[in-house]
């Protein structure tokens, strides 16, 4: 099963090489949490740091030019990732949630009327749950939500039950941080647009694995963070509609976003430095604009098969432990799979399998509405990536048989 290129691509993280030479086992299956650091991330950072480290857009002497001129070629490189039209509707910023804030603090706290509602999902990340709600509470705005069935997934021939209500703005996962079930961004998005309604997309799991053409599917918003694309912590991407990233008040403010400042008011700079204020994550996003590099060099399809084909063979052979359920059951689904195996609690089983060098997560995964839904508080979550081996998923397995057995003898 394994593709020639697979160890090809492993060999460019640095981390299982360090495990190797301390002699430690690694088999890390928390890539939903963050993906591994590929080598050429981390030189295009210390190389930053080493050689060129100063402060971007003012500076005149040649290091500052440089940097300045890398931190724009990241992002003009991150727009032609996604598609987007101009390199001014991408925003720096310190990732997915950041995002999400920044959009609903402008776009909705800034453009949206009392009595205008916000369309969601259960299945939402606290990231893209939380901040609509403390935004709807200071301007009046309400909440609805797509309704879910039982398996998970969005029952979207439902939509139209809705198309009555002042709807203005759906925010919406691609895929679920917790079953991993993709949702059907087509449909979603064009039925807002028959109806005029803004559609933002959290692609926090999607953004690396899943490129999407920000033009071709239409949304207005997509909020990602770079450590979930093999890129560093601290830096995310806003990918807005000019026309509407033009119509928002500024978020945060200070240097960097104005254009004119006087003692009692000031103008503000252009989209994207608008919401840019103050010194950015530089070094952080000369890295991201590495990762999408590192991405382009890879054979997607290869990879991308090789993942699919992993998570099948995952899926069944966790199916045949006994007692172990697998949390949803999607229409669609990607490479993320939250498990409970009997009433053995998520953390015992996070921590068992830490003991042998295997990292998964355990928890609510920042979903407590969706958790509700299936009835539990907790489970257990593997989460594959393209440096994922056959061999990483049978140790999982073992491990997770012997704990079976374990607490059942
Ligand atoms: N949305 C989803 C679907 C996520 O998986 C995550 C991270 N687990 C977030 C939002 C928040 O991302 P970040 O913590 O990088 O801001």
């Amino acid at each position: 099963m394994i593709h020639t290129d697979i160890p090809a691509i492993r060999d460019q993280f640095p981390i299982f090489a360090w495990h190797r030479q301390e002699n430690l086992p690694f088999v890390y299956l928390d890539n939903a949490a963050t993906t591994l650091k590929p080598t050429p991330v981390i030189e295009a950072m210390h190389d930053y740091y080493s050689n060129y480290s100063s402060n971007i857009h003012r500076g005149l002497y040649p290091i500052a030019v440089r940097a300045s001129k890398a931190y724009e070629d990241a992002r003009v490189k991150v727009q032609q990732f996604f598609g987007a039209a101009h390199p001014e509707e991408i925003v720096f910023t310190q990732g997915t949630t950041a995002g999400i804030n920044l959009v609903a603090a402008a776009f909705a706290g800034g453009l949206l009327q009392p009595g205008d509602e916000i369309l969601l999902s259960p299945m939402e990340h606290h990231a893209n749950l939380v901040p609509w709600q403390q935004i709807s509470a200071h301007h009046n705005l309400r909440l609805r939500f797509l309704p879910m069935d039982a398996a998970g997934n969005l029952q979207l021939d439902q939509l139209d039950t809705l198309a009555d209500f002042p709807i203005k703005l759906i925010a919406i996962v691609h895929i679920s941080n917790t079953l991993g079930h993709i949702n059907d961004l087509e449909t979603i998005i064009a039925w807002a647009k028959q109806r005029n309604i803004r559609v933002l997309v959290d692609a926090a799991q999607s953004a690396a694995l899943y490129p999407m053409d920000v033009q071709q599917l239409g949304m207005d918003f997509l909020v990602c963070s770079g450590h979930k694309m093999y890129g560093p912590t601290g830096i995310g991407v806003l990918y807005g509609k000019k026309e509407l990233l033009e119509q928002m008040p500024p978020y945060q403010s200070g240097g960097d976003m104005i254009k004119k400042v006087g003692l009692y008011s000031s103008t503000f700079a252009d989209i994207p430095h608008k919401f840019e204020a103050g010194t950015p994550p530089i070094a952080a996003a000369i890295g991201l604009g590495a990762a999408l590099d590192f991405l382009q060099t890879l054979n997607r399809p290869q990879w991308l098969t090789h993942l699919d084909q992993l998570t099948d063979y995952t899926i069944r052979q966790l199916r045949e432990i006994p007692g172990l359920k697998i949390m949803g059951e999607a229409q669609k689904r990607s490479h993320i799979i939250s498990f409970t195996l009997q009433d053995i609690h998520p953390h015992d089983i996070a921590t068992f399998l830490a003991q042998e060098g295997i990292a998964i997560r355990a928890g609510h995964h920042c979903t407590q509405p969706l958790m509700q839904h299936f009835d539990t508080g907790a489970s257990a979550r593997a989460s594959l990536s393209i440096y994922n081996t056959q061999e990483d998923i049978d140790a999982l397995i073992q491990a997770l048989h012997h704990i079976q057995s374990f607490f059942n003898s």
